[in-house]
């Protein structure tokens, strides 16, 4: 934490490029005060890149407003607390309130690293269920050892004292006491700063979508340690499983086809359907002729070929290929293989 005499103040702020965090940092530069801002990454969230509102350049607002942003990924910790959270999931394999914990001990290790005085971040009190109530706000900061130290500006005026406020480093008077799920102060505010590029709310990472939990706990079920290509393959096409060690992901559209192939390794078996629209289908892990059929039918269930009783595979191993004829697979055998939430009236069945 920096020293009494620093010349300027600092802070370190979790930023997501949307609203909330973008104005907390506003709010805190506005004070005179140095902000870093830190971006977390997961295998979960969206990739920058996809930011709806900011191709070109992720960070408008960083630019427009000059402060610094720095990227962190949190790689294998992420995939440990979404494994094992202390303290559990929400709705779905979302383990908010460890996942804060974690960002918040990371930031603080930045903190300490830049001399910087406190953290900022843009959470408003009563915004999401899990991590956004006043009773977790003070677990997740004792828990990532950063008691005091967290100013959230949009709701600061509802919440205890910081040591930033204490000290007279930052304020309390220009803070805000936003809360609930409307967006419509922080809109007005947006616009007092002439800030208008921001992401729209995502509503959460991947984590939160029941469908992408459900094939996650598939994957942790039959493969407790699984690799970054392995999570990656989640958010791609159609997945069955014959077997304990094995599963099948057939592609949706030309793009999940090329991504498909570009997380294929070589152990992996390829199919597709010769001379008509089909999908990339790939096989990982113990195969069986069992599974290279399955396969093949599933293949040709999802082509443009779907209609003919009978329909030529190429099936790619390694360097090799063979092609082998296969009936496009039933609506049951679908059912039957398919990783997919059911309804509850269909699983009541
Ligand atoms: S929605 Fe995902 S990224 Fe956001 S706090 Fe929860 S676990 Fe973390």
């Amino acid at each position: 934490m920096a020293g009494e005499g620093s010349l300027r103040r600092k802070a370190v702020a979790l930023f997501s490029g949307g609203l909330d965090s973008s104005l907390a940092i506003l709010i805190v530069m506005r004070q005179g005060i140095e902000v870093t801002a830190v971006t977390f990454l997961n295998h979960f969230g969206c990739n920058i890149g996809d930011r709806s509102s900011c191709s070109a350049n992720p960070f408008p607002t960083a630019e427009k407003f000059g402060f610094k942003v720095k990227l962190c990924h949190l790689s294998d910790k992420f995939l440990e607390i979404v494994k094992n959270p202390k303290f559990g999931h929400g709705k779905n394999m979302n383990p908010c309130i460890d996942c804060r914990i974690l960002m918040l001990k990371e930031a603080k290790e930045m903190m300490d690293m830049i001399g910087a005085d406190f953290l900022i971040t843009g959470e408003v009190l009563g915004q999401r269920p899990m991590s956004q109530r006043r009773d977790t706000f003070p677990v997740i900061d004792r828990e990532a050892g950063v008691e005091g130290y967290v100013l959230r500006p949009l709701s600061a005026k509802l919440l205890k004292k910081t040591i930033p406020e204490e000290k007279g480093i930052v304020n309390r008077d220009l803070l805000y006491d936003f809360r609930g799920r409307s967006r419509k102060p922080q809109m007005a505010l947006a616009r007092e700063f002439g800030l208008t590029d921001y992401a729209s709310p995502a509503g959460g990472c991947l984590l939160t979508d029941p469908n992408y939990s459900y094939r996650l706990k598939d994957l942790l079920t039959h493969n407790p340690d699984p690799g970054f290509n392995d999570i990656e393959l989640l958010r791609l096409g159609r997945h069955f499983r014959p077997s304990h060690e094995c599963k099948i992901i057939v592609g949706r559209n030309r793009e999940e086809n090329l991504q498909i192939l570009s997380l294929a390794d070589r152990n992996d078996i390829r199919l597709k359907v010769e001379g008509f629209g089909s999908p990339i289908t790939l096989i990982r892990g113990k195969v069986t002729h069992e599974t290279i059929n399955l396969a093949a039918s599933l293949c040709a269930r999802y082509s443009d070929a779907r209609y003919l009783p009978s329909v030529d595979v190429t099936v790619f191993v390694g360097d090799k290929r063979f092609t082998m004829k296969a009936h496009p697979a039933s609506d049951p055998v679908i059912e039957r293989y398919r990783i997919e939430k059911k309804h509850p009236e269909a699983m009541a069945v």
